[in-house]
């Protein structure tokens, strides 16, 4: 029989999610049960802590389509230390079901290295995206019906910067035309929608603080501009409590399990593309709380969700990592050597060795913030010796600390290495650092995310966004950090640009300030806050049994 993830997730036998909770250290009046495996946790009902635990960050390097097994790692890893006795608790984002019905697949880890229940987790999970959703729509219907009923604001429909959003990837709604058929059907403007992961709403809950940080993030959010150029908030519209409403139950993190029973925390779950690519503060802080050791993760590579769980997520939560491991797969250094992706099984050290500059780079990154990161080899049944051989001589010779990990296979057995070098390095105190002030100028911000994280020459912004950052400063919103949406592909901002593309400049299409979130976001290259699905979406493979059970859930 050969495994899938769902096959070996249905095999499984989970807990009861009290059980898990009383492991977590979780009292039971903190907790409220969804079912018998999955619960939210109140925090404002959990004990104290003496102390906060450390947070080891699970990045990787450039990703081929496929993911490269970060969040499989980070799984395994956090199991791992659960086999070595320690006290561990892992933190996770949600998946979309953009990229579940779409290309990737689910975020819930893979082979014996997953989360459960994976196949809630991937589809409704505890419907904190649903209701993100709805908050996300619910303001748009706001504004629609405040220009309907007279428009006291003077909100000039076509500076409505405010977009509708819905979690599936759906390019015909990227331009919409609303409002038609007479003055009864409201007033007609363009709109368009993103999805969800990428709505400020998505960066708010998983950025704020408490319910009241939330609402007064909520109120902060720019929705347009009136006629006379004014910035119009959320606040304006007087609708923030009403959103916080909605989200009330949403904000709380959410309580499963790995396969081996190690406590998990499933929370938000932005984009590292186009949003800010990590789970909740509330979901880290918490894990922080209750263990030692929390194993968290940034999406894609290090130049999108490490460096912005640096810039955004560290600064605002007042922490940082106290060890970074660089996920890196043999098939994903071939692409990076030039092999083309449907010829990544064939084994070519050659194409390895190549393709070594892009791991290269991310472990140059980590070490600019003050951190000496692990490698962790994520190992493939495909993977020839030779090719691994190639990745750990390179490693001996740069002295970077590297295990060979087998997790999706053996669950935290294939992981204890990589948490021992893990463990060395939060023994060890880091030289942590940003790279850039928040004081700094927007130009300067951005020049050093592009020279230092991705290593290009300089950046360009379009005649649009310069109009946008003379707003921006005029409004006094410079002062905040850089959201850099650009490709996952490539260190550029060019897909195709592979390896580690030498001279190069980042071209800034959009600069759209997220006063709530705080910061601001730029569009490099294509890159689009909606994607589309790709010619044979993962969807077609999916079915329903009888009995409800999934199939061709990956
Ligand atoms: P990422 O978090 O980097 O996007 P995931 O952990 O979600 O990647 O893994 C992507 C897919 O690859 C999953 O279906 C997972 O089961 C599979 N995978 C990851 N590591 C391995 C491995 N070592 N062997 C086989 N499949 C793997």
């Amino acid at each position: 029989m050969t495994f899938t993830d769902l096959s070996i997730a249905a095999g499984a036998k989970m807990l009861p999610i009290k059980e898990i909770a009383e492991r977590a250290g979780i009292p039971e009046e903190a907790l409220e049960l969804y079912g018998n495996f999955k619960a939210k946790i109140n925090v404002n009902d959990l004990p104290p802590a003496a102390d906060f635990g450390k947070v080891v960050l699970v990045t990787a390097i450039s990703p081929t389509p496929a993911g490269e097994g970060k969040s499989t790692v980070t799984v395994g890893l956090a199991d791992a230390f659960n086999q070595l006795g320690e006290s561990v608790v892992v933190a996770l984002r949600e998946p979309s079901l953009g990229p579940v019905m779409g290309m990737k697949g689910g975020a819930t880890g893979g082979g014996f290295a997953q989360v459960l229940p994976m196949e809630d987790i991937n589809l409704h999970f505890t419907g904190d995206i649903h209701a993100i959703t709805s908050a996300n729509n619910a303001l748009a219907a706001f504004i629609d019906n405040h220009l309907h009923q007279g428009n006291r604001l003077h909100i000039d429909p076509r500076r409505i910067t405010w977009k509708r959003a819905l979690d599936i990837n759906d390019r015909a709604l990227r331009h919409v035309t609303i409002g038609l058929g007479g003055p009864a059907q409201g007033v007609p403007r363009e709109d368009g929608f993103d999805i969800t992961v990428a709505s400020e709403i998505m960066a708010v809950l998983c950025l704020a603080t408490s319910l009241e940080d939330l609402k007064e993030r909520l109120a902060q959010m720019v929705i347009g501009y009136t006629y006379d150029r004014e910035p119009v908030t959320v606040r304006d519209l007087e609708v923030e409590g009403a959103l916080a409403l909605l989200l009330k139950e949403a904000f709380k993190p959410n309580l499963v399990q790995t396969i081996e029973g190690t406590p998990a925390l499933i929370h938000g779950g932005p984009f590292a593309n186009i949003a800010h690519g990590c789970n909740s503060l509330a979901a880290t802080n918490t894990a922080r709380q209750l263990a030692d050791i929390v194993v968290t993760e940034a999406g894609f590579g290090a130049d999108l969700g490490a460096e912005k769980f640096m810039h955004i997520k560290s600064r605002k939560g007042g922490f940082n990592p106290d060890a970074v491991v660089i996920v890196a797969t043999v098939r994903a250094l071939k692409m990076h050597g030039g092999i083309a992706k449907d010829a990544l099984a064939e084994t070519d050290p050659d194409a390895v060795r190549r393709g070594m500059v892009n791991l290269a780079k991310h472990v140059d990154t980590i070490r600019q913030f003050g951190i000496e990161p692990v490698v962790a080899l994520n190992r493939f049944v495909t993977d020839s010796e030779g090719e691994l051989a190639e990745i750990m001589a390179w490693a001996k010779a740069e002295g970077v600390a590297i295990a060979l990990t087998n997790v999706w296979e053996q669950g935290g057995k294939g992981g204890l290495e990589l948490a021992e070098l893990v463990k060395q390095e939060l023994e060890r105190p880091t030289n942590f650092a940003f790279l850039y002030n928040e004081t700094d100028s927007v130009e300067e911000k951005l020049r050093v995310i592009v020279q230092k994280v991705y290593g290009g020459v300089d950046v360009q912004l379009s005649d649009k966004a310069q109009k946008q950052l003379l707003e921006i400063k005029k409004c006094g919103w410079d002062e905040l950090p850089i959201c850099m949406a650009k490709t996952q592909y490539s260190l550029s901002d060019q897909p195709k640009l592979l390896g580690r593309p030498q001279g190069f400049t980042i071209s800034i299409r959009e600069i759209i300030p997220k006063l709530g979130a705080g910061f601001l976001v730029c569009l490099t290259g294509d890159i689009m806050t909606m994607p589309g699905l790709p010619k044979q979406p993962a969807a077609l493979k999916m079915d329903v049994g009888p009995n409800g059970e999934a199939v061709g859930l990956f």
